[in-house]
This record gives C-alpha cells, sequence and structure tokens, in this order.
C-alpha cells in the first residue's frame, strides 16, 4: 500500500496544527508511523487520500453506528441545508429530538443539547454541585469524560496512550476536588463514600468502559453504585456518550437497569455531526438556567443541521430488529478474531458489549485499569500495523474501543478474516 499523499499531508499538518491533528489520538502514537488522511467513506469503508480502501472499525469513535453516508442521514441533512443553517433561536427540531431522547430513555425527564461530548459532561458535574452545594466528584480510573479540566485525572486511552498521567494547566486545587477509585470496585467506594460522602456532588463513570479499552462492569457492580449513591446523597451521572443507543436502545442503563440521576450523551446521537446532550431528573434540570441559576448555554447548541442528521440516526435505530442485527455481526466478529489468534497460538483477551470491543494482547481477564496495562502494546502495534495493510482500519490505539455498524455484513466478515488470518500470522 502507498501512502505518499498522506505522508505529505501530514507533514504539512505538522507545521501548522499542532502534532498535525486535531485531535490527539488520531496521532498513531500509540502505534508507530503516519496517520492516514481519509477522502471519502460509505458504509462499512474508508477510502484514503491515496485511493487505499479499508473495512473500518473506528466509525468516527462510535457516531457511525448506520455506517457512512447512510441515505436517511445524507436526506435529512440536505433537507435541513435548504431551509438554514443555524439560527441562534428556538425551532422545531430541537423539541422533537428533546422528546424523543426522554421517550427512549426514561430516566432523562427533561434534557439540553449541546455541541459535544465534553460539553454535556463539563454541564453534568457544574449542575450536581449546584445542585448539592458539595465541591468533590468522584470519578473512576481510565474514564474518560471529556477533556474539561476536572476530568483529566487518570483520565483514559488519549492520554494513557501519551503517557501523561495529567495533564499540566489543570490547576491543583481544582484536581483535588476530583476524586478516583478504580473501575469495578465497590468496596473503595464504599470506604470513601463513609470517610468523604457529605463532600461529593456526584460520582461519574462510563457504565460500559471505552476509553481503556472495551471494560464489561462486573455482575451488580452498577446497580450496587446506584445503591450506594442513593443511601450517601451523591448523585449518579452515567456517561453514555459512547455507549447511549450503541450498547442498546436504551443505553447501558437499559441493559443494566440502573437509573441514574444525570446522563450524557453524544456520539451517535449526532448521526456524524456535533450533537451532545444531558439530562436527567426534572428537578434536576429545573436547576439550569434560564429556569434556575446554574448556567450553561451555547452559540451553535441544537444547530438544526446536526439535529436533523441526530434525528435521522435515531430513527433509523428504532426499526425493529436493528440492535439483533448489530449483535449478530458484532458476535461474528467476535469469533473470527478469537478464531484466528487460537490458529497463530497468539494469547488474547476478547472484550465486548454488543457492538464495542477490544482485542487484548494479554490473558485475561481484562476488568480495570490495572489489568489492561498488562497488554502488550508493542504487540498490538505490529498488528495494528499489519491490519492497516491488508485493508483494515483499527483504532491506533491498544486502549481505544472498535465499533461495529450496521453496515458490516458477510462480505465484511470474510474479508476481515483474511486480513486477521495475515495480520496474526506475521506476529509468530
Ligand atoms: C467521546 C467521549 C466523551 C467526549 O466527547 P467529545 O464529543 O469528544 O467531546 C465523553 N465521554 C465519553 C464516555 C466518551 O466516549
Amino acid at each position: 500500500m502507498k501512502h505518499d499523499i498522506s505522508k505529505a499531508l501530514f507533514a504539512r499538518a505538522q507545521e501548522r496544527i499542532p502534532g498535525g491533528v486535531n485531535s490527539p489520538v488520531r496521532a498513531f502514537r500509540g502505534v508507530g508511523g503516519t496517520p492516514v488522511f481519509f477522502r471519502e467513506a460509505h458504509g462499512a469503508w474508508l477510502t484514503d487520500v491515496d485511493g487505499n480502501r479499508y473495512l473500518d472499525f473506528v466509525g468516527s469513535w462510535g457516531p457511525m453506528i448506520l455506517g457512512h453516508s447512510h441515505p436517511a442521514v445524507l436526506g435529512a441533512v440536505s433537507e435541513a441545508l435548504k431551509k438554514a443553517t443555524s439560527f441562534g433561536a428556538p425551532h422545531a427540531g430541537e423539541v422533537e429530538m428533546a422528546e424523543l431522547l426522554c421517550s427512549i430513555v426514561p430516566s432523562v425527564e427533561k434534557v439540553r443539547l449541546v455541541s459535544s461530548g465534553t460539553e454535556a459532561t463539563l454541564a453534568a458535574i457544574r449542575l450536581a454541585r449546584g445542585a448539592t452545594g458539595r465541591p468533590c466528584i468522584l470519578k473512576f480510573e481510565g474514564c474518560y469524560h471529556g477533556h474539561a479540566d476536572s476530568f483529566l485525572v487518570k483520565a483514559g486511552s488519549g492520554v494513557e496512550t501519551l503517557g501523561l498521567p495529567d495533564s499540566p494547566g489543570v490547576p491543583e486545587a481544582l484536581a483535588r476536588l476530583t476524586l478516583t477509585e478504580p473501575y469495578n470496585d465497590l468496596p473503595a467506594v464504599e470506604r470513601l463514600f463513609e470517610q468523604r460522602g457529605r463532600e461529593i456532588a456526584c460520582a461519574i463513570i462510563e457504565p460500559v468502559v471505552g476509553n481503556m479499552g472495551l471494560l464489561a462492569p462486573k455482575e451488580g457492580y452498577l446497580k450496587g453504585l446506584e445503591a450506594l449513591c442513593r443511601k450517601h446523597g451523591v448523585l449518579l451521572i452515567l456517561d453514555e456518550v459512547m455507549t447511549g443507543f450503541r450498547v442498546a436502545r436504551g443505553g447501558a442503563q437499559e441493559l443494566y437497569g440502573v437509573k441514574p440521576d444525570l446522563t450524557t450523551f453524544g456520539k451517535v446521537i449526532g448521526g456524524g455531526l456535533p450533537v451532545g446532550a444531558y439530562g436527567g431528573r426534572r428537578e434536576l434540570m429545573a436547576h439550569i438556567a434560564p429556569e434556575g441559576p446554574v448556567y450553561q448555554a451555547g452559540t451553535l447548541s441544537g444547530n438544526p443541521l446536526a439535529v436533523a442528521a441526530g434525528m435521522a440516526c435515531l430513527k433509523a435505530l428504532g426499526e425493529p430488529g436493528v440492535y439483533e442485527r448489530l449483535e449478530r455481526a458484532s458476535a461474528a466478529i467476535e469469533q473470527v478474531l478469537r478464531e484466528e489468534a487460537r490458529a497463530a497460538g497468539i494469547p488474547v483477551t476478547f472484550n465486548r458489549v454488543g457492538s464495542m470491543w477490544t482485542l487484548f494482547f494479554c490473558e485475561g481477564p481484562v476488568y480495570d485499569y490495572r489489568s489492561a496495562k498488562k497488554a502488550d502494546t508493542g504487540r498490538f502495534g505490529r498488528f495494528f500495523h499489519a491490519m492497516l495493510e491488508a485493508g483494515v482500519y483499527l483504532p491506533p490505539s491498544q486502549f481505544e474501543a472498535a465499533f461495529v455498524s450496521l453496515a458490516h455484513g458477510d462480505a465484511e466478515l470474510e474479508h476481515l478474516r483474511r486480513a486477521a488470518r495475515t495480520a496474526f500470522t506475521s506476529l509468530g
């Protein structure tokens, strides 16, 4: 495969964009080499600027659950485009989207639209602090909640891959208000709440973690966390930016039967355009301006093009059997990768919840930050590049989830098998 045009673009990009990319994990720092620049994407396939084609398992990091350039999304955006690109004033689409979100996720009674997942989580913790009058937040090691100051403490893949445990520029005084505990460890939370529960406004968690590779919650973990939060008056925020409308139509809270106080969304709800949202119990959301005093605003919030794309995506996901289809495709992908790894004698741990998965290059189980760190990142890097060469685009980090879309069918599965056979064999 030739990458001449990508390489030339990357050289130019590095002159004018920090690290040559607009988001760190795109930079291949976790796997070595130069990032691929893309030109087009249709269905499950990407075409780069040099004309190479790849089967895509990044899916723009989650939003492209229908596959790329889905006709329903393209159609909705081009219809919206004929009318306006932005009002900075209310429009009907926002109301429809709020109603749809609330109808699919029962814990969400009122919702505010924003333009990214980062904005949603940032607003949700401000709301939690404003509503409880408590200063601290609890997050979990390796969970990523966007790049707001309070969250850049033990913050998962992007930060992890670069080997920056924390970010300069985050004041210590603020970082001290962010408490962390390991994921999947309820006794640790219990001890913390006994000691400092009254200082803690909220616990925020990725219910299924995607940002240190895919980690599933242990049996009873999320329900246990919910109960501990109730007991200590700590608000529970499920960060469903990645899992919302992905692991089930109603997100991880539907899958695991958890009722959070607040939920954050992003990724899938924009259908590939910038939409985020946060919502929850009516009386909590009443603290948000202008209904209440907790301030949060956005010039492009509820943008009509973004909302049209998001609505088209959510409606397509409402068709019968969609999540069953996604599960079947994902299970088949898991089986192929397990079989090819075994045939080549490569020890791996395959974690998967629905259409999110990670192939860890280590013996399992992998269920928290510490066990994820055992993975052989050098071997992952070699596997990544062998797959890329064979026409499969994986997340360029061992500590990121891969995503399956509804456009991943039988032909894609066969392509994956051939690529995986070559790639695993090359590791031997
Ligand atoms: C991607 C992600 C975010 C941040 O969303 P952006 O749109 O990138 O700002 C927050 N939380 C989780 C769980 C995510 O996966």
